[in-house]
């Protein structure tokens, strides 16, 4: 097979990662840009052959990489950090042209993240000292014990970021790592093993296994020797992923979809509230968070409706390596036209789109319109179901009690966002909200030490600061007897 490739001047290397060695597959796929839908690389198409082999590889170098000093452990990921630092232009080029998601997110936001999480989770490790408790006379001291071979499969919408916030604190905590990249974005993991092996991370501790979910994704989530399965992706994979880490009893942590809402009250700042609304349509929606059903009191409804809209059409839609473009392309040709059905049916069935409503065509390529839609029907297809694209809902409430309700409305919960200028009632409404994640007047801050996961639908478990040890590593509590025990009385 074809080893590398190069995209936006970068060379990438197609294969395998496996005990620090690059190794080949038989067959390979191919990766498609979403920006002109040209093939960009053929990809190594790895099987369960090549996921025994990492896993092997993996399981070999934990005694080693478990028993290394944290100091050590985090000197390394800060060594990863730096080397992503070093090379973050690169990595949000090839980025760009492998998910189509925009040149400037990944210049100022993105692609600093995915350094900052090996940092973070570096600097945390040095704080996560073993916490003592005094139980009549008693101590117990708590600890977190490296637990072994982790599973990282992880989606195309922010390849390498999501890919970090898991690998990272799987690092940290003295984990072997086994990822599994998305097939529709495989490229910058590839560049990850080549900084992790620059930054002096032993072989064997970062495995990476390029392949298509079916193939290659679930014999990982399936094999017997992982200490700890973590997946972010959809709910229909994390299901089958959770059924298959079930079977071995394997700790699985998932990060799944969203059908998020955006509250605005009457009290709310209304550009501030419009800003955001627009702002959902960033990475042409491809994003697990986005606040995609707009729920707006009756009373501000038409202003809102009509500075938004305004907004909105000021969006350009692009090719994302523009500095300009506020919208790019999606995924593939097939999410598009998912995308399109969402939106067809949601008309036939007597939604009004009062923005876009159809692919961009005079674009050429996989771009969706900007979409609005009014006048759903209550508890219809396109108000409950994660539509990941450029599709925003429009409803009305005409209080907190029914302006809640339909916040809850859905089977997921990752998170909400609301604006009111009324801090009592955002306290109030908040408690009541069901997400795991919920922002007041602002949108998608969030420091690391922080919880992040979902509730119903949207995920199981919570990482972020202490969470994502408690999930990577082995709490254990160990109680000492009081001073002066003796075994003669
Ligand atoms: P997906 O579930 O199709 O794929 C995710 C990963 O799972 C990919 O690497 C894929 O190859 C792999 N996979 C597919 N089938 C598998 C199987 N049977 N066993 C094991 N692995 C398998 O999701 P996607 O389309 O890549 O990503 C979009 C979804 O991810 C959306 O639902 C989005 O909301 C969600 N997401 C969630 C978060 C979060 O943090 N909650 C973040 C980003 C994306």
């Amino acid at each position: 097979m074809k080893t590398t490739a190069t995209v936006a001047g970068v060379g990438v290397d197609t294969r395998h990662w496996i005990g620090g060695r690059r190794t080949g597959s038989a067959a390979t796929f191919t990766d498609v840009s979403p920006i002109d839908e040209r093939p960009i690389a053929e990809i190594a198409r790895g099987t369960g052959a090549e996921v025994s082999a990492a896993v092997q590889a993996a399981r070999q170098a934990f005694p080693g990489w478990s028993a290394t000093p944290p100091a050590h452990r985090a000197k390394i990921l800060n060594a990863i950090a730096d080397g992503a630092e070093r090379r973050a232009e690169e990595l949000a080029q090839v980025e760009t042209c492998d998910n189509g998601s925009l040149l400037r997110s990944h210049r100022r936001g993105v692609m600093p993240r995915a350094a900052h999480n090996f940092r973070f989770f570096a600097d945390w490790l040095g704080r996560l000292g073993p916490g003592d408790l005094e139980v009549e006379g008693h101590r117990e001291q708590v600890s977190w014990a490296p637990s072994g071979v982790t599973a990282v499969i992880t989606p195309w919408n922010a390849p390498l970021m999501l890919a970090t916030w898991r690998i990272a604190p799987a690092l940290a905590a003295g984990n072997t790592v086994v990822a599994k990249p998305p097939e529709w974005a495989p490229l910058t993991a590839s560049l990850l093993a080549d900084i992790t092996a620059e930054a002096g991370l032993p072989d064997g501790v970062f495995n990476l296994v390029q392949g298509l979910g079916g193939e290659a994704g679930a014999p990982l989530a399936a094999h017997p020797d992982l200490a700890r399965v973590s997946f972010t992706g959809s709910v229909a994979t994390g299901r089958k992923v959770a059924a298959a880490a079930g079977a071995q009893l394997t700790p699985v942590s998932l990060e799944l979809g969203g059908k998020s809402p955006l509250l605005v009250f009457a009290d709310a700042d209304l550009d501030l509230a419009v800003r955001h609304a627009v702002g959902q349509y960033d990475n042409a929606g491809q994003v697990c968070l986005a606040g995609t059903r707009l729920l707006v009191d009756e009373r501000v409804a038409g202003d809102f409706t009509a500075r938004f809209l305004e907004r909105a059409a000021a969006l350009r839609q692009g090719d994302p390596r523009d500095e300009a473009t506020d919208v790019g392309p999606n995924i593939t040709r097939a999410h598009l036209e998912r995308v399109d059905g969402f939106v067809q049916r949601a008309v036939a069935a007597g939604a009004r789109a009062l923005l876009g409503g159809t692919a961009n065509h005079a674009l050429g390529g996989l771009y969706y319109r900007p979409t609005l839609l009014a006048g759903a029907k209550p508890g219809s297809e396109i108000l409950t179901e994660e539509v990941f694209g450029p599709v925003l809902t429009l409803q009305t409430f005409t209080g907190e009690d029914e302006a809640v309700a339909l916040a809850n409305s859905t089977r997921y919960g990752l998170a909400a966002t609301m604006f009111t200028g009324d801090r009592g009632r955002a306290g109030r409404v908040s408690a009541r909200l069901v997400a795991g994640t919920v922002w007041v007047n602002c949108f998608f801050v969030r420091d690391l030490r922080a919880p992040f996961g979902g509730a119903r639908l949207s995920g199981i478990g919570r990482e972020g600061g202490t969470w994502s040890f408690d999930f990577y590593g082995d709490v254990k509590n160990t109680v000492y007897a009081p001073e002066g025990w003796r075994s003669d009385g």
